[in-house]
């Protein structure tokens, strides 16, 4: 590439860029353009940065599918005009959206890296400026006329990761995510290490197709030694619930009570679509392993294979959202889309 590649920073909020109320001592979101003035490392790095903002920039707790459409939008409406794009983002729901964005950005060919921070730029003992810095390097690479990264990332203390495969492990280390079922596709050391081999390969004569329809009539639950029949039953019977991801033990294993497996027989044949997503942060479901998955394989539960949390709530909530036929629901959500799963 002759010219700077240009990128474009998408503030939507997190602590990378709050500041500590005076008056309560908690933190909160700030005008992220003025906190930019205050790194002037960013003039060093061999591209052109350009930066946009969230009006009201949040906290990522309160996240919702609306926002990831605001994300899409941006960055359909700047596409032909940047190389690629950094979004700046609280780390609690960080994966969420990283997987989120993965499914709404079909046919993506440049990089979309997703990182934050635990403190505030602003602070002394700050990990934002390395993440922010590394983000950006790592969206600027540039190999053969085409961007080296050709997905969503997520980067965060040294290691960029394919998004929909991570997971936050940790409220207080620096190291606050991880990707439990698949490699990191970047290390930053002294030299910054290209996993090419891991990194997506996308067809690059398609055009972006960006989805915002995201249906959110969706739940998760949890399953524990104790589950009774009552909390199951209303879960299943939630009024306009389109779709379950069931977090079960180990390789994908559940109670074989008959009261629980005709609850779940039930809520399937009125039309329910419920994903089998192992509770083990790594490791893949197995159906059919043990005799404790077996009922839940006959009677055509989806299996979720080694996907995380995150990136099963939202892939139901893109190929709900996309109306896919519910003959077909199963069979699509079992194929990896964006290298979610193996
Ligand atoms: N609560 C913050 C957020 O997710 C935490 C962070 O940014 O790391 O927005």
């Amino acid at each position: 590439m002759d010219k700077k590649p240009r990128i474009l920073l998408i503030y939507t909020g997190g602590t990378i860029g709050m500041v500590k109320d005076y008056e309560s001592g908690a933190l909160k979101a700030f005008d992220f353009n003025s906190l930019l003035l205050s790194i002037p490392e960013l003039n060093q790095l061999d591209c052109q940065i350009e930066s946009v903002s969230f009006d009201t920039p949040i906290d990522s707790s309160n996240m919702n599918p609306g926002h990831w459409a605001n994300i899409v939008e941006l960055i359909e409406a700047n596409d032909s005009m940047y190389d690629g794009f950094v979004v700046l983002h609280g780390s609690d729901t960080m994966s969420y959206t990283a997987s989120a964005l993965s499914f709404m950005l079909e046919n993506l060919t440049k990089p979309v890296i997703l990182t934050g921070s635990q403190l505030p730029i602003g602070d002394l003992r700050t990990d934002a400026k390395e993440n922010l810095i590394t983000s950006i390097q790592l969206a600027s690479l540039w190999k053969k006329g085409e961007p080296v990264i050709r997905e969503v990332g997520l980067y965060f203390e040294y290691k960029l990761y394919r998004g929909n495969r991570t997971t936050k492990i940790n409220a207080e280390h620096f190291q606050a995510f991880n990707s439990p079922n698949y490699p990191p596709l970047a290390e930053s050391g002294v030299h910054l290490k290209v996993y090419n081999e891991f990194i997506a390969k996308p067809k690059t004569f398609k055009k972006l197709k960006v989805h915002k329809n995201m249906d959110a009539n969706v739940a998760i639950l949890k399953i524990f030694p104790g589950l009774g029949k009552s909390v199951l039953n209303s879960i299943l019977n939630i009024r306009g619930l389109k779709a379950l991801v069931l977090e079960t033990y180990g390789a994908g294993n559940a109670p074989t009570q008959k009261w629980f497996l005709t609850e779940l027989k039930n809520a399937i044949a009125s039309g329910l679509h419920i994903v089998d997503v192992t509770q083990c942060s790594g490791g893949s479901v197995i159906m059919g392993q043990y005799e404790t998955s077996d009922a839940l394989k006959k009677m055509q539960i989806i299996n979720g294979k080694d996907i995380t949390t995150e990136a099963a709530i939202t892939k139901l909530m893109y190929l709900l959202g996309s109306k896919v036929s519910p003959k077909l629901f199963k069979t699509i959500f079992e194929t990896s889309l964006r290298g979610e799963m193996q």
